[in-house]
């Protein structure tokens, strides 16, 4: 009797599927850098923010890089389309891996001047929209049993800044929620943390003295001014798969600016 041949089975490796991540902010300064980093790592990723030119035009150069992405107009001010944008997203792509809380806006002003409707604003884009994002983002998340929240701080939220009471306050809330989803999410596959940028060269900061950056610089570590790459390479990190045992931290990537 003669043994019969068999065809040897390939072994099988399991496959990590495309991770779907979702960036509001994205069609310009820091936020356009984490999708172009995000994608260019493989992940499909979701472009919001409200002007839908760049978010189109970034779309395009992503594809033509071989990249995936969708570009989605929403004003994260509105907490009802921010959510209604996300549950979409999961249930057209089948899945969201993992959400950056990038939008944000500044109305600077000492507390004495500061208008109900300068701190309204703030707090509304910068926080209000990061808890109205997450929430939605949990269930899906929470369905895989696997999650990635990056919420973009700023030093200032750690270390209060003059002149920016709406804007440190909405920033260090930030800090509380992402701690908070830490343990809440831990246990089922989801990760939270903060990305605190010190003072990053874009258009929010275009329109600072001159004198502000350079006083700044004098008490970095690291004598120049940060690059939107440099905060997202710290989010391609955060977000990654291998960083499952990161959680509720915060990442101040300011040159040794505070140290926190
Ligand atoms: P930026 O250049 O002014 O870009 C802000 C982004 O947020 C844009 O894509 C803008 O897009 C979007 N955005 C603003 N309001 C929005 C709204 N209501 N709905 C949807 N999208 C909105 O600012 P950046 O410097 O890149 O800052 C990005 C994040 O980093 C912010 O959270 C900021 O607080 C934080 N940060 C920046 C620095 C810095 O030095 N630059 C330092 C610390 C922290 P549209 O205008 O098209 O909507």
């Amino acid at each position: 009797m003669t043994d019969t041949p068999t065809t040897p089975t390939p072994p099988t490796t399991p496959t990590t599927p495309t991770r779907v991540a979702l960036v509001t902010g994205a069609s310009r300064g820091i936020g356009r850098a984490i999708a172009q980093r995000l994608a260019a790592d493989g992940r499909h990723v979701v472009l919001v923010a409200r002007s839908r030119g760049p978010l189109d035009e970034l779309k395009a150069e992503i594809e033509q890089s071989g990249g995936a992405a969708t570009a989605l107009a929403v004003d994260v001010g509105d907490r009802a389309a921010l959510a209604a944008a996300i549950d979409a997203v999961a249930k057209d792509l089948g899945r969201l891996d993992i959400l950056v809380n990038n939008a944000g806006i500044t109305r600077d002003g000492l507390i004495l001047r500061m208008t109900d409707q300068q701190w309204d604003e703030v707090i509304a884009v910068n926080l209000t929209s990061a808890f109205a994002a997450c929430r939605a983002a949990a269930r899906p998340m929470m369905k895989h049993r696997f999650g990635r929240i990056v919420n973009i701080a700023s030093t200032s939220g750690v270390v209060g800044n003059a002149g920016q009471a709406n804007y440190a306050a909405a920033k260090a809330g930030l800090i509380g929620l992402t701690r908070t989803l830490a343990r809440e999410l831990g246990s089922k596959g989801v990760t939270a943390n903060v990305v605190a940028p010190g003072f990053v060269e874009t258009d929010m900061t275009s329109g600072l003295p001159e004198e502000v950056g350079q006083t700044v610089l004098k008490a970095m570590s690291v004598p120049r001014l940060g690059t939107p790459q440099d905060i997202a390479a710290a989010v391609a990190y955060a977000t990654s798969d291998e960083a499952g045992f990161l959680t509720g931290q915060v990442i101040c990537v300011d040159g040794g600016l505070t140290m926190c």
